[in-house]
């Protein structure tokens, strides 16, 4: 199927078909035309795709190099920066060129900020090949790298010419990848959509079995709401792209309680971040136990962590408020939270009093 994302300069498509990378050179002629492929992967990806990729776009007298990067969030560096856009500018990359990135969150957010910077800005295509990616990172136009201050501080908006979703690239990875990449899935039922969120119930199993028709609504389903969120706020100015920081303020204090390393990944702290959201909500009297429950329970179904000691964190409430008063989401003093009256009913709260938030996560730490 195809999901326009209607922004007002410049709407774009994103097709998610599965076999789609079997016939990438069908989806890639029609860019061609205007220009190279250079393409920007990861080590793993790298590995399992630009084999079958290469050959494809030969065969189709489609001209490609490729960029391999570190695998991992190392990937997303000032010193990979460099290497990238000097290796763009070697290949004497013109603006009419279309650079590809074809990996996880990492390859797109680099790479997204790559073609932002260099010549004042390429044609940018991604091919997102973990399901964070494909549900979350790809659509949207943010691009980031880390830096000593902190993840994702230096960056900028950059739209895709497209975006390009193979379902079943999704049969190498990693099951604990799927699984933080599905916490990001059920963020768009539990925001809004509690109808959806009743289809992650019942659709759970055949989709982490590899269902193809449930693996096909999961991704068309989150990118629609995605889209719709970023349509209607693509610079993050009036507070509608704020709701998908469900979790994250929370998610955001456990990943850097474990140091941002791969012992939680970033869609595994967000899974805990969203139960924590709705059990303080749920305390603060604003949606029932029973909602905070089921949200629990069904991420706790995906194996993902829903408690603290699940994400591996034993910090006090005023160690994780102040991890979260250091995040790039805080202004004017305040720190803006993403609170529940229930599933599918989150509302941006201002006036969060951060010694109660400190208070609640001291009574969710395991006794002893
Ligand atoms: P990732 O890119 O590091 O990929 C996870 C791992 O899976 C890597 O080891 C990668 O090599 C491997 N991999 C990727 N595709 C594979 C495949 N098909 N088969 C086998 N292995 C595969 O991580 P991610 O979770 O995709 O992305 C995380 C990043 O995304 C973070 O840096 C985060 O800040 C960023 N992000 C950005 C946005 C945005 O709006 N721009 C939104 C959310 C997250
Ligand atoms: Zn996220």
């Amino acid at each position: 199927s195809v999901i326009t994302v209607d922004l007002a300069d410049r709407p774009y498509e994103i097709h998610i078909e599965a076999g789609l990378l079997q016939n990438i050179a069908t989806y890639l002629a029609p860019f061609a035309r205007a220009g190279r492929f250079l393409v920007v992967s990861d080590e793993n990806v790298a590995k399992h795709i630009w084999p079958g990729f290469h050959r494809q776009l030969s065969d189709a007298n489609l001209a490609a190099e490729i960029f391999v990067l570190p695998a991992g969030e190392a990937g997303k560096s000032w010193l990979e920066l460099e290497k990238l856009t000097d290796w763009l500018l070697e290949h004497h990359v013109e603006r009419s060129d279309h650079i590809i990135a074809l990996g996880g969150g990492v390859v797109g957010d680099i790479t997204g900020f790559a073609a932002h910077i260099v010549k004042r800005g390429c044609s940018f295509i991604q091919i997102p090949t973990t399901l964070l990616a494909q549900v979350d990172s790809s659509v949207g136009g943010k691009t980031a790298i880390n830096s000593r201050a902190g993840k994702n501080l230096v960056g900028a908006f950059h739209q895709p010419s497209v975006v390009l979703i193979d379902p079943e690239v999704l049969e190498s990875l990693p099951r604990r990848q799927l699984a933080a990449g599905f916490a990001e899935v059920v963020k768009y039922g539990l925001i809004d959509d509690l109808e959806f969120f009743d289809w992650c119930e019942t659709s759970l199993d055949a989709f982490f079995a590899g269902d193809a028709s449930a693996r096909q609504h999961a991704i068309e389903h989150s990118v629609k709401a995605k889209a719709r969120i970023v349509a209607a706020d693509e610079r993050e100015l009036n507070g509608t792209r704020a709701l998908l920081n469900l979790g994250h303020t929370f998610g955001h204090a456990l990943e850097a309680d474990t140091g941002f390393s791969d012992r939680l990944f970033h869609g595994e702290a967000v899974a805990a971040g969203m139960v924590l959201a709705f059990r303080y909500s749920s305390k603060i009297g604003l949606c029932s136990a029973d909602d905070a429950n089921r949200a629990a329970q069904l991420l706790h179904n995906a194996g993902l962590p829903v408690t603290l000691a699940d994400a591996g964190v034993s910090a006090h409430g005023a160690k994780l408020v102040d991890y979260m008063m250091h995040d790039k989401k805080m202004a004017g003093g305040k720190l803006p939270f993403l609170l529940a009256h229930g599933i599918g009913k989150t509302f941006l709260s201002k006036d969060v009093d951060l010694a109660d938030v400190a208070a609640f996560l001291d009574s969710q730490l395991p006794a002893g």
